[in-house]
């Protein structure tokens, strides 16, 4: 789950890691009634979406008067914004976040995400902040620095001397600062189970200080159980809408962009499938777990989710009986396609307990567009074929 990044700067003021003031705005009102409060003379009016690249898109601005404040608030709330990461749809700004403005001297750039490969955080960090890390990282990945922190033993002093080392900081006091800011973001990506942490610009201000002037941060959702704080967070109108109703039937359903429609039981056994589309030379359209109750209604409704998506040419279902008995599956898949009308050729193939009997419901209903698969092989090469219309 990602969060605003007025929200990620709340939880950083948990954790006394240093930004600017700020208050969120729903209307141009409250904008300039906001910035009133914070004083000073110089704001700055940004655009809260679940995506970066804000700046670049006309959503982060700086107003020099209150009415400034009230014009671009008006202009930036309501938008559609689009950026590198939205996608050319783009996404709607319905809040503003109003900042006191910044004496930037320097930007940097600091993040903590999680290495899979090392199986530890990584702390990455480059002195070319204010510009998207994908190009610093196509273009100069000697700029980026990766201090990988194992789990067991935290951060430490040889840590936070390699990161000041690394980012060009010769300053003791400055040194100081920045080791405390790093430690202190350590120790808040552990204790709220995050899952990437991305401060772009982190800015050294006129006066030797290190203020976070963004925030983007992402949470591990198997453990948000366990922080009520952070899941109050979630923004639904940020997320997708079909992996959302999907969640309110107990699917798992990630939308990807190839033409194999997939449902399968399990999540390994759901990596595998598509892993085996691709083998065959198709391309899987989504990721769907129906988890272990795939009834009529579930797989119904795992057919409409798919079918939602234009791109989709054909659907393999691909599950495995183990408990749920693979007849009851055939007799659920058969009532599903009377639920949901299926125009595409429906892949099926189910193995594990009473699996032959299934064969012979679904050879006997007879359907044109139901083709049966005899094992992962076979019916992902049938999906496969069949999408390419062959
Ligand atoms: P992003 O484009 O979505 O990553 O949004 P950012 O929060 O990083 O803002 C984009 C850019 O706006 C930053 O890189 C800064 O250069 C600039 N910016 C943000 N806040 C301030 C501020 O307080 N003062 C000034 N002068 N510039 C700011
Ligand atoms: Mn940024």
């Amino acid at each position: 789950m990602n969060i605003h990044e007025y929200q990620a700067k709340q939880i950083f003021a948990q954790y006394d890691v240093p930004t600017p003031r700020g208050i969120i705005a729903n209307t141009p009102d409250e904008a300039v009634a906001n910035a009133k409060e914070l004083g000073g003379d110089i704001w700055v009016v940004k655009a809260q979406i679940h995506a970066g690249g804000r700046g670049l898109g006309g959503g982060v601005k700086l107003a020099k008067n209150l009415e400034e404040v009230r014009a671009l608030a008006s202009e930036i709330l309501g938008m559609t914004l689009v950026t590198h990461q939205t996608g050319p749809e783009g996404k709607l700004v319905q809040k503003v976040y109003i900042e006191e403005g910044a004496d930037i001297k320097d930007e940097l750039y600091l993040g903590v995400v999680l290495d899979r490969a090392k199986e530890m955080p990584v702390i990455m960090a480059s002195t070319e902040g204010g510009m998207a890390i994908e190009d610093v990282a196509h273009d100069t990945p000697e700029k980026i620095i990766k201090i990988a922190v194992d789990p067991a033993i935290g951060f430490q002093g040889f840590h936070g001397r390699e990161l000041v080392f690394a980012l060009g900081i010769t300053d003791k006091n400055e040194q100081k600062k920045m080791i405390d800011f790093a430690s202190k973001l350590y120790r808040l990506y552990m204790e709220k189970d995050a899952e990437m942490i991305e401060i772009n610009p982190l800015i050294k201000t006129g006066s030797g200080d290190f203020l976070a002037l963004d925030g983007k941060m992402g949470f591990d959702d198997s453990a948000l159980g366990r922080h009520p704080d952070i899941e109050a967070m979630r923004d639904i109108s940020e997320e997708d809408a079909d992996e959302r109703e999907a969640a309110q039937y107990g699917l798992s359903y990630i939308a990807l962009d190839g033409e194999i429609g997939c449902m399968v039981n399990g999540a390994g056994l759901a990596m595998g499938t598509m892993d085996t589309i691709n083998y065959m030379g198709g391309t899987p359209a989504n990721f769907l777990d129906v988890g272990g109750s795939a009834n009529a209604q579930t797989v119904a409704k795992g057919f409409e989710i798919i079918l939602k998506n234009p791109k989709v040419k054909a659907i393999f279902v691909n599950i495995f009986g183990g408990i749920v008995r693979c007849d009851r599956i055939a007799n659920g898949i058969l009532e599903a396609t009377k639920i949901t009308d299926v125009n595409v050729p429906v892949i099926v193939r189910l193995d594990g307990t009473n699996a032959p009997e299934a064969a012979e419901i679904l050879k006997n209903a007879n359907i044109a567009n139901i083709i049966v698969g005899t094992d992962l092989g076979d019916g992902a090469a049938k999906a496969v074929a069949a999408a390419k219309g062959v």
